[in-house]
This record gives structure tokens, C-alpha cells and sequence, in this order.
């Protein structure tokens, strides 16, 4: 029996010796999970600089995805006046770009991390791999049912969601700028979608883990105790629409197409990293963080740390879990 079998029943392990007895960590941070200082109070602005400069610069995750929506805003997209209307023509090309985007980042984290195990067990969270055999998941096998479910549903809704935004441009439907006329909020947006992203991300996941909600849909993720490159993005097409449906703030709040685009990788792309299993990437001597614990907790856990570190919600919500050793095995609400 491995040990992705409780959730799918819809109940939180709470209280199940089983639970502790599972080794827990193999690599776990030495420090307590910290939240972003952006609503610390007395304010301090000088760790809220460095905390957006750690995430962006000189090259990061975050970065990737903005070159990668300026990219294809550049030279992939077709031009807003073709597609006001939908159209396979432009629709099956989206859908095709967003699927070998995630296809190739899944499968070459992957293959990195698991099949030639190119960092060993160099900053990895649990002992077992993201690829069990188990009548839980589709087809008797979790990687199976991991692929299944991105590229059917996620990559579809993605797909669905993204041409309705291209749209709504194209119709003038949705508040633009560009970044001559908005120099100040063209730059100012991007660190701020991640703080929408996060406000949204954790209400939409909190009401999925009502039990309801739960048992019909958000099971689906949580069979994956034990996470890997393709589990992220593995949901049910109802945790879908409910979880990509960050990207219509772009259909109150001015933004530029490269900012819906950036938006979207983020919400997609970042879900093979964020679920990687392991903290950091390692590549010769180059280490990248790539996920934080904080979200292994609640695969670990179930019942804390819904958000993510970017705003302490779970922390006012009294469901944050900070990751040491008696935190870590307390069930917290
Ligand atoms: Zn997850
Ligand atoms: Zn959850």
C-alpha cells in the first residue's frame, strides 16, 4: 500500500496513526516557512524590495515566463484583429503551443529528477517517486493518470480560457495598456498579479477542500501524496475552471496581452516546478529553488498552508503549518 491512498476518499487523514509512522522527509528546510514581508506591520520596506528582487532578478523562474509571454505575444500569436472570432485556425495553434509548453517542462523536469536522477536525492522532500502503481489512479498508474489529466483538462481549459481572453482583446473588451503610455503599472503589474494570484488561489482552494467539493473534485489532486513534475497540473476539469479563472482579473484591471500571457505560464508552467518534489534544481553548481515546502506540507497534511507564501492568509486564518518538526506532524484545524 503506498501511501497516496487516503485522500481519495474525501477525508482528511486526521488522527490516522498510519500517518506518522510514514517516514516523513528526506530533505526539508532548516528554518521555520517565513511568509513574504509585504503586509508585515510595522511595515519594512527594504525586505519587500529584496523579496520581489530574490524572485525576479538576475534570472529566476518568473523572469522565464515573462520572456516567454513576450515571446509568443511577439512572434506566435496572430494578431488581435484575427481573433475577435472564434476560429480553429488560431484556436488549434494556441491549444498546440500550450500543449508542448507543458509537455516539455513536465517531461524534462521529469526526466531530470526521477528517470536519469541527474541531482540524486539532492534537495528531494519524500523517498518515494511521483510514480506509483495503484488501482487509484487512471489507468493503475500515477504518472499515467498525472498526464491524463493535464493534458486532457488542464491544457483544454487552459486553452479555452486563454482564446476566451484573446477575445476579449480583440474586441476591445478588456482594459488596455501599453508600456509607453503606462511605464509605471506596465512594471508594477507584473509583482502584483502574484499577489491576485495568491489572494485567489487560496479562497478557490480553501472552498475546494469543503467536504462536497472535496470528495467530487479536488481528490483528484490530492491522490498525489507523493508529487512529481506532472502532478501539479493534475486536476479535475471543475478545479480547473475554478483555479485558471485568475486570469479574468485581466478583464477588470488594464493590463498589456504580455501580462494575461505571463499570468497564464505562471498559473500553468509553474505547477510542474511548484510540484517537482524537490526544493531546488541543481545542475553543476548551479542551484535554482524551483518549489517551496510549504505546499508539500498540504499534500503531506491535507488540512493546512491552502495559500502559498506570497500572503500570510493562512497565517491569519490560523491554518498555516510552519514546517518544524512539532508544527509539522500537528493537524491544524
Ligand atoms: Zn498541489
Ligand atoms: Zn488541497
Amino acid at each position: 500500500m503506498t501511501d497516496n491512498s487516503s485522500p481519495h476518499t474525501g477525508k482528511t487523514p486526521a488522527g490516522n496513526p498510519r500517518a506518522d509512522a510514514i517516514p516523513q522527509w528526506l530533505w526539508r528546510p532548516g528554518d521555520p516557512i517565513t511568509f513574504s514581508p509585504l503586509f508585515s506591520f510595522p511595515p519594512r520596506p527594504t525586505a519587500v524590495l529584496s523579496w520581489f528582487a530574490r524572485a525576479w532578478l538576475p534570472f529566476t523562474e518568473l523572469t522565464l515566463y515573462l520572456l516567454l509571454g513576450i515571446a509568443v505575444w511577439h512572434w506566435l500569436q496572430p494578431p488581435l484583429s484575427e481573433t475577435g472570432l472564434p476560429a480553429v485556425e488560431w484556436i488549434a495553434p494556441v491549444w498546440l503551443r500550450n500543449l508542448l509548453l507543458h509537455t516539455t517542462l513536465a517531461t524534462l523536469l521529469h526526466l531530470w529528477l526521477y528517470t536519469w536522477r541527474g541531482q540524486g536525492d539532492a534537495f528531494r522532500f519524500r523517498h518515494k517517486a511521483p510514480t506509483a502503481l495503484s488501482s487509484l489512479f487512471l489507468g493503475g498508474s500515477q504518472l499515467r493518470d498525472n498526464v491524463f489529466w493535464t493534458l486532457a483538462s488542464g491544457v483544454t481549459i487552459w486553452t479555452l480560457y486563454e482564446s476566451l481572453m484573446w477575445m476579449a482583446l480583440a474586441r476591445g473588451m478588456a482594459p488596455t495598456i501599453t508600456l509607453a503610455g503606462n511605464p509605471i503599472w506596465f512594471v508594477l503589474w507584473f509583482p502584483l498579479i502574484g499577489v491576485w494570484y495568491s489572494f485567489h488561489f487560496y479562497w478557490v482552494h480553501r472552498f475546494l477542500h469543503w467536504k462536497p467539493m472535496y470528495t467530487r473534485y479536488h481528490a483528484v489532486h490530492h491522490r498525489n501524496v507523493v508529487t512529481g513534475p506532472w502532478s501539479g497540473f493534475s486536476m479535475h476539469p471543475v478545479e480547473h475552471l475554478l483555479y485558471l479563472s485568475s486570469v479574468f482579473i485581466h478583464l477588470i484591471v488594464p493590463s498589456h496581452p504580455v501580462h494575461m500571457l505571463f499570468h497564464l505560464y505562471w498559473l500553468t508552467l509553474a505547477t510542474a516546478t511548484s510540484h517537482s518534489g524537490y526544493e531546488s534544481l541543481l545542475i553543476g553548481n548551479h542551484r535554482s529553488t524551483i518549489s517551496t515546502f510549504f505546499h508539500q506540507l498540504h499534500h503531506r497534511h491535507f488540512n493546512c498552508n491552502y495559500g502559498n507564501v506570497e500572503l500570510p492568509l493562512d497565517k491569519w486564518f490560523g491554518s498555516f503549518n510552519d514546517g518544524t518538526g512539532k508544527t509539522t506532524t500537528r493537524r491544524t484545524s
